[in-house]
């Protein structure tokens, strides 16, 4: 079965997948295999991505790291359906959301009104929709805020904001690339915990692109190694902390051996 996804949110049929060695039966929301791309220019070819086989369980968390230029934010795009590829991966009866490095919040509409631009854009401000927005927004602190505009918030609520604003179209899976670059680095601890908490209590997929080895490892469930390009997978990092939040993980005597192995990498 071969897919090309023309936009986000088209669907897919589910693919089971049933690992002999646990017996627990998971389900495979995202299949890439033999993922080749190059971008094609009046200079020549660059080739981005070469030989990617990744398969990503429903509710899983990946985080994938990489140098720069190796083709992370290539693959995301790939994924989302914004860089069409011709075969190569398909997502299982899934929709899609994505959410970039910056906020994007409109200074012009209050935080609610930016919060339900996605249903509005796409026609589907239903009654149940407009339940979601609420629910989220009371659930993750932002109800009292819904009326001031975006330069009235801090940047970790912002952040926050600009999450719900993705998750009120329920996507199955959330593409987060980069999403804490632009904040200093105290907000960003306190950020990605938060993000991460709220990704996990919504039972989401996530992939996320970081150069953050520390942030890929408080927030995975695994870890995917890109190579130099063309992006290759290198290594595939498992992580286990037992259900500890991402600040808790920082903090727990198994992180420093997650770092060095992953730093090995790329050393
Ligand atoms: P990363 O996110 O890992 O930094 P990118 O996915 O942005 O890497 O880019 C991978 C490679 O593809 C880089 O060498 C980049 O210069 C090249 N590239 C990205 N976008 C384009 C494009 N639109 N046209 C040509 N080359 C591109």
């Amino acid at each position: 079965m071969r897919f090309v996804i023309n936009h986000i949110g088209h669907l897919f049929s589910y693919n089971m997948v049933y690992p002999k060695e646990t017996g627990v039966r998971e389900m495979a929301i995202l299949t890439i295999k033999d993922l080749d791309f190059s971008y094609h220019s009046p200079q020549g070819e660059t080739k981005a991505l070469t030989d990617i086989n990744l398969t990503v369980n429903e509710g899983e968390f990946i985080s994938i790291v990489g140098p720069s230029g190796c083709g992370k934010s290539t693959l995301l795009s790939i994924i989302a359906g914004l860089t069409p590829v011709a075969d190569g991966f398909f997502v299982n009866n899934a929709t899609i959301g994505y959410m970039l490095q910056r906020d994007h919040l409109f200074e012009w509409r209050t935080i609610y009104d930016n919060v339900i631009l996605g249903l509005e854009i796409k026609k589907i401000l239903t009654q149940e929709n407009i339940k979601r927005v609420d629910r989220l927004l009371e659930r993750y602190g932002l109800d009292a805020f819904k009326n001031k505009r975006p330069s009235e918030l801090s940047g970790g609520m912002r952040q926050r904001a600009a999450l719900i604003r993705t998750l009120a179209l329920n996507p199955d899976i959330l593409l987060l690339d980069e999403p804490f670059s632009a904040l200093d680095y105290q907000t960003r601890l306190r950020v990605s915990d938060d993000i991460g908490e709220i990704i996990k209590e919504e039972k989401k997929t996530a992939l996320l692109v970081t150069h953050d080895l520390s942030e890929a490892i408080a927030m995975g469930d695994r870890v995917v190694v890109l190579s130099e390009r063309p992006g290759t997978i290198r290594k595939i990092i498992d992580i286990n902390f037992d259900g500890l939040s991402p600040l808790e993980r920082r903090n727990a005597p198994e992180f420093q051996e997650y770092f060095h192995e992953l730093w090995r990498c790329f050393s």
